[in-house]
């Protein structure tokens, strides 16, 4: 595997590889601390591209919260040892510098999808997740880009983004891989309570039941019932839940539209937030 520091590098590298003949380049974003949800989105390139690159970068401009920056988990030789593995070809983990040469001004309009949700509690988070992928993509410049449904909203702001570039990334949306309670994998649960990991489970344990209540409850009904089950548990604290349109991600009142919804909560246990989501098929 490859492993490549600077953008001169990385552009150099690529073109000999595309002059080498392998012309579908696959692209998997994150920021480290890697589990089986980004090993998910690796195998998943592999299978369809003639390289795959992934990056490493912890991207100060989508944290809103400083500590969350700081104490977010770095493991980098494991991640190194774990994308071999998984035979990348490619590592591309630049410095801040390297990324960002200049400060960052651009201002992106995603209309509502910023707004809602994650974008209501974690202002120019999106902003600043457009910005780094923009930037990779340019760097890069694959033929597909590999995301999580985990960071379900994140998915629809890089698809607009896309649109709104006209970056010609085709973007793969991977499902959501879970630990075997059904906790969604994530960087952030390194940084668990033995405790708080034994009920973090309950997020999804709660998604789960919701799901169920759609057939014979109201929204209001269904979040009262969300919200009643958090207080239950002193350990958590419910942020949001919110059933939206899955397509649009407004959120909706009524249950019987026939559409696709996505139902979606953020919680904290101690000072770690985590987020995840279910899709509720009509
Ligand atoms: P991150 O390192 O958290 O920025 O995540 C990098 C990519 O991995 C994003 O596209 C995430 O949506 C995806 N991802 C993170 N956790 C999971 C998971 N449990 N299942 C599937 N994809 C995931």
């Amino acid at each position: 595997m490859h492993i490549i520091y600077t953008t001169n590098q990385a552009i150099k590298l690529l073109e000999q590889i595309r002059r080498e003949g392998k012309s579908q380049i696959g692209f998997v974003p994150t920021m480290g601390a890697l589990h089986k949800g980004h090993l998910a989105l690796i195998e998943r390139a592999k299978m369809e591209n003639d390289f795959v690159v992934s990056s490493i970068f912890v991207n100060p401009l989508q944290f809103n919260n400083s500590s969350d920056l700081i104490n977010y988990p770095r493991t980098f030789d494991h991640d190194v040892e774990l994308l071999k593995s998984y035979q990348c070809d490619m590592l591309f983990c630049p410095t801040v510098n390297e990324i960002y040469p200049e400060p960052q001004s651009k201002v992106y309009d995603f209309g509502h999808l910023d707004t809602v949700m994650e974008g209501r509690y974690r202002p120019g988070h999106f902003n600043g997740v457009a910005i780094v992928v923009k930037r990779l993509f340019d760097i890069i410049n694959p033929q597909k880009g590999y995301f999580g449904e985990k960071d379900y909203q994140q998915l629809a702001i890089i698809r607009k983004l896309v649109q709104l570039e006209q970056s010609g990334v085709e973007i793969v949306a991977c499902s959501t891989i879970r630990e075997v309670d059904g906790l969604a994998m994530s960087s952030r649960n390194a940084r668990l309570s033995p405790d708080q990991r034994a009920k973090a489970s309950l997020i999804y344990q709660i998604l789960q039941q919701a799901k169920v209540l759609t057939k014979s409850h109201s929204v209001s009904e269904i979040k009262k019932f969300v919200v009643e089950k958090f207080d239950s548990e002193p350990i958590a604290k419910l942020e949001y839940f919110e059933l939206s349109d899955a397509e649009t991600l407004l959120p909706i009142t009524d249950l019987h539209t026939r559409r696709k919804i996505v139902a979606s909560v953020a919680a904290y246990f101690g000072d770690v937030r985590l987020i995840d989501n279910v899709i509720i098929f009509p």
